[in-house]
């Protein structure tokens, strides 16, 4: 009998075993810095001179891998090939596919301390957010294959005397994954095997910043088995071949993760029907967040404090669903800030791979300056009340940063900086932090602390996000537990790691036998 689905725990880093082995998973990786990984289409490793430098946040001068990249050419090759192989693929049984997704995972987790420190070296991830981002990997896995048990038998409809009726979910054709850096494991490998395991092919793009991880995963899933073709790995620069792919008259979904811009984009192209096309195109888009906590007067105010500072600064503040506001009610307001004050001042910023350091750096110099930019206009638009400073000397550090006594219609309060940046605000009771909270285009994670049942309940009701929590932080989702995904601008409400995600791969098939 199969196990029942649990998260994958997270490594107690205060054990000097578990510490040894995250050092030693540094060293493995160290081994094979700078090396060349080539594009994988059909089974076929093709290299190309045009590469992906992919280099360590920490350390800009260490090369982590040069990964070949995509031309439109091979885009073109790659979906040939996803396309014919979705006709064998589709017809492999729900059981086999599962079965090549846990034996992945478990290749995943003999080699988890490797994936991590990979992940620390390559997007600048603190020993204990790239073990939760490894982690979270293994659990996409390990849920979509027993979710996918569950539909194999599609749902249940009623026959008549004299029929039999069978509702059925088949695949949907060629999908296009593009993923993020920022969770470069977990989303990179949920989105593609969500899709995958439904009976679909793929050809995966992964974020230009972190696609050595990408490749490594890659690897994984012919390892596990995975025939030839199905999963095609076709790294490349969104704004060359983004487009072309999701234009293709042959793409029949796009999965896409990443920011509000290029999700739009994507939206709007998808929804024309090219020449030679004879379906409409599927589009799921997680996008962006502009998420807040919420303070009540009548709340755990260091627990408060606490987690606007973790959900603020976690991984500098480079999550989607990360606290970049804070709204807090004028009894408690100044109590809370400065008590956020003094737990930002004790956070330490330096080289992840030295695992004594609470964050590592933003992920490469475009981000660094478009956060220093929003400290700067924060100090326009507010009160700098810690942090400020940033020194891309060697990496791209950032100083975790507070903005206080924002107008709730700031641009630090209605942008998304997407680094280590938290603004606060002033609300007159409850109903006016609320409304605050949601004054937003976004509407993905969002907490409430509070001891007060009817604002538990209000909230509940009325915070209009993806992800509400209640006396804790906004980040840290768990596949199976909390599915995660967002309203408004934030995308379109798919919830990963949630019972209805495999749907969205999938159509319906009704199928009427006269007895
Ligand atoms: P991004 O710049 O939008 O990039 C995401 C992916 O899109 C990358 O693979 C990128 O490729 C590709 N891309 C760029 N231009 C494209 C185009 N014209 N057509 C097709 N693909 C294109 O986002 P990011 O900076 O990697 O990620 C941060 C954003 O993701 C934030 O806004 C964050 O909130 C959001 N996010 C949302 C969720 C969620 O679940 N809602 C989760 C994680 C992150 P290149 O790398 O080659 O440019």
């Amino acid at each position: 009998m199969m196990i029942p689905y649990k998260h994958e725990p997270f490594t107690d880093f205060s054990s000097e075993e578990n510490k040894k082995a995250y050092l030693e998973g540094l060293k493995l990786v160290e081994s094979y810095l700078g090396q060349d990984y080539n594009l994988v289409i059909g089974g076929e490793c093709i290299s190309t001179e045009d590469k992906i430098v992919s280099v360590n946040p920490s350390n800009k001068e260490e090369v982590i891998g040069r990964v070949s990249k995509a031309n439109q050419e091979l885009a073109e090759k790659a979906m040939q090939v996803a396309d014919e192989t979705f006709n064998t693929w589709r017809k492999v049984k729900p059981e086999i596919r599962a079965d090549i997704l846990f034996r992945a995972a478990a290749i995943i987790r003999r080699r988890k301390h490797e994936f991590s420190a990979l992940l620390t070296k390559e997007a600048g991830k603190p020993w204990n957010e790239a073990d939760a981002d490894t982690a979270e990997a293994i659990d996409f896995i390990e849920y979509y294959a027993r979710q996918m048990l569950k539909l194999k038998d599609g749902m249940p409809v009623e026959s008549r005397p004299g029929e039999y009726n069978r509702y059925s979910y088949i695949p949907l054709g060629v999908g296009i994954i593009i993923s993020p850096w920022n969770f470069p494991f977990a989303i990179m490998a949920g989105t593609t095997i969500a899709a995958i395991v439904t009976g679909n092919t793929v050809l995966l793009k992964p974020a230009s910043t972190t696609p050595v991880v990408a490749a490594k995963f890659a690897e994984v899933m012919e390892q596990a088995g995975l025939p030839k073709g199905v999963l095609n790995f076709v790294p490349g620069s969104g704004s060359e071949v983004g487009d072309y792919l999701v234009d293709h008259p042959r793409t029949r979904f796009i999965s896409f993760t990443g920011s509000r811009d290029v999700g739009t984009r994507i939206y709007e192209r998808a929804s024309k029907v090219n020449e030679g096309q004879i379906w409409l195109k599927r589009v799921i888009a997680e996008m962006g967040g502009k998420d807040t906590i919420v303070v009540d007067k009548d709340a755990d105010l260091e627990l408060a404090a606490q987690s606007i500072v973790k959900s603020a600064f976690g991984f500098s503040g480079q999550k989607c669903s990360a606290c970049s506001r804070a709204v807090i009610v004028e009894d408690v307001y100044d109590q809370v800030l400065n008590r956020a004050i003094e737990l930002t001042k004790e956070l330490t910023v330096g080289d992840t791979a030295d695992g004594s350091y609470f964050m590592g750096p933003v992920i490469d110099q475009a981000a660094f300056d478009k956060i220093m930019s929003y400290v700067e206009i924060g100090k326009e638009e507010g009160r700098l009340v810690a942090g400020g400073e940033g020194d891309s000397s060697k990496g791209f550090f950032i100083q975790p940063t507070i903005i206080a006594d924002l107008d709730p219609k700031a641009r630090l309060m209605q942008e998304e900086i997407f680094g280590p940046v938290v603004g606060f605000a002033k609300a007159k009771d409850f109903d006016h932090a609320i409304e605050i909270a949601n004054n937003t285009d976004y509407g993905l994670t969002g907490a409430v602390l509070t001891n007060n049942r009817d604002h538990i309940e209000k909230a509940r009701e009325d915070f209009h996000v993806g992800n509400l929590y209640f006396n804790r932080g906004c980040t840290g989702a768990i596949v199976g537990y909390q599915p995660f995904g967002g309203f408004n601008m934030s995308g379109t409400d798919s919830k990963g790691g949630g019972p209805d995600y495999l749907l969205l791969h999938l159509q319906a098939k009704t199928t009427s036998e006269t007895l």
